[in-house]
């Protein structure tokens, strides 16, 4: 798997396109991005009186290298969630995560319904706010559409929090947190996995990659380069009271005036996830439609502002199954979703089913691939297939959007509501007759 000799820039068409448009803006944020190193406390985080306690890491030992059953890359959402599902059965489940949790991760933090439902734990420690109502905005022409639930929509997170909250979960379920450690090789060994990392070896019957777009395992076991990558810009936004109340109740997307994709904006407790995001390929120019949103926002000079950009992998990555004893999961495996960009029902859904196939696999190297190929072909990569099309028709056709919008804009806008709620599937709405025969009615 390794010295596998051919050492390509990695993501670099994405990391151009950012590095680009962002390098010129500020370049510490840049090179903060490119580097990913995560701002780390090791303290409790509390909300609402419900304490979240430091996560107790686990310092590999000097000399002999550890043994584990499942070696897991990464305590974001898909790491984190394979942990927890391998749980509880006596198994030397370790998490390798190069930060300390709880760690500041570039996202909107907005958490779906659907993934949501997926956990089974109580989150709400980690949520921020809870949207009962998603809101789409077109700007030329303007048009406004606003679905509402008596239930979250979604639930705004920040991902330090979040993340922490599932990661102590499967610590406590008997997984190991190697926290503050880098995975920087990977390469096989007999039966095994042989995993080098900045603490010294470590060998596993199984590895879980699930260490996100940039995926050094990935890299280490010459998988190919991750394609539909979609750069996007994300502000932790402070403004006065008076301006950021109209904007606390709804998760808000804006389409119309970013080419090919759409700025957003989620309600945290005390302040504003604000951000753009766009699929189409050359340089993005982020910041500047940043700035316009703003302005479209009708907002002023904001009290705090803290900018962070990466990307968004919204197409699996080729030869998902090849390396040996190595299962990929979440970004390191493309699994964001190529409509919203939203990647954490992805993340943790892959996540489960990884752990799942281990299980069900028996640690057989066969059995293992085929059960995570194949309950993956049943869920998870037709919803990406058909969401793939629609994203093309969506932001490849503008003329089309707005069409569909102007004739078909309140219910479109509920079919995106009901899949991001769970209530429907992309699968199942394009297999609906009715949805075609409601385009042609006026
Ligand atoms: C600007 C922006 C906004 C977004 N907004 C949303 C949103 O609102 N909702 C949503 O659902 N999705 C959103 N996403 C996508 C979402 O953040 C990702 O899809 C999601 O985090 C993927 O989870 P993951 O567990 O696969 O990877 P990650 O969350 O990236 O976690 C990977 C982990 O691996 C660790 N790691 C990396 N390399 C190594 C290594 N060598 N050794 C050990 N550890 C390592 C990292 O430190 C990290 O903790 C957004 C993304 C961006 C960039």
């Amino acid at each position: 798997m390794t010295g596998v000799g051919k050492r390509r820039p990695y993501i670099s068409t994405a990391w151009f396109r950012l590095g680009l448009d962002v390098g010129v803006w500020r370049t510490p944020v840049v090179s903060g991005v490119l580097s990913r190193i995560t701002v780390t406390t090791r303290r409790a985080l509390t909300y609402k009186g419900v304490v979240i306690p430091p996560a107790p890491a686990t310092a590999p030992s000097s000399g002999k290298p550890i043994e584990l059953d499942v070696a897991i890359v990464g305590a974001g959402p898909a790491g984190a969630a394979a942990a927890l599902a391998l749980g509880g059965r006596g198994l030397r489940v370790g998490i390798i995560e190069k930060a300390v949790p709880p760690r500041y991760k570039t996202c909107g933090g907005g958490v779906l319904r659907r993934a949501v439902a997926l956990l089974p734990l109580d989150l709400r420690a980690a949520v921020e706010r809870e949207c009962f109502a998603a809101e789409i905005v077109h700007h030329g022409p303007d048009l406004r559409f606003v679905c509402r639930r008596d239930r979250p929509v979604i639930s705004m997170v920040m991902r330090d929090r979040f993340d922490h909250l599932i990661t102590r979960a499967a610590q406590e379920g008997g997984a190991q947190l190697f926290a503050g450690t880098a995975v920087l090789d990977v390469s096989p060994a007999g039966e095994d996995v042989r995993l080098a990392t900045s603490a010294g070896e470590m060998r596993a019957r199984f590895v879980i990659a699930a260490d996100g777009a940039s995926s050094v395992v990935a890299r280490k076991t010459g998988r190919p380069e991750l394609r539909g990558i979609v750069p996007a810009l994300e502000c932790e936004v402070t403004l006065a009271p008076e301006a950021m109340e109209p904007l606390m109740q709804t998760a808000r997307f804006d389409f119309g005036f970013v080419p090919s994709g759409y700025a957003w904006v989620f309600p945290k407790r005390d302040h504003l996830s604000i951000g753009v995001g766009t699929t189409r390929r050359g340089a993005a120019h982020l910041p500047q439609y940043y700035r316009r949103y703003l302005e479209l926002l009708g907002i002023g000079k904001p009290l705090r502002e803290q900018r962070h950009g990466f990307v968004i992998p919204c197409r699996p990555r080729d030869g998902l199954f090849g390396a040996r004893r190595v299962l990929f999961a979440g970004d390191a495996a493309g699994f964001a979703d190529p409509v919203t960009a939203e990647g954490i029902t992805g993340g943790i859904l892959s996540g489960q089913l990884a752990a799942r196939a281990i299980l069900d696999g028996d640690f057989a190297e066969l059995a293992v691939k085929r059960a995570y190929r194949e309950t993956l072909q049943k869920t998870l990569l037709p919803e990406l297939r058909v969401a793939r099309w629609l994203a093309w028709v969506w932001y490849d056709c503008p003329r089309l959007q707005v069409g569909l919008l102007r004739r078909h804009g309140q219910r479109l806008s509920e079919l995106m509501t009901q899949i991001m709620t769970g209530e429907t599937s992309y699968t199942a709405a394009v297999r609906r007759p009715g949805n075609y025969l409601r385009l042609f009615r006026r």
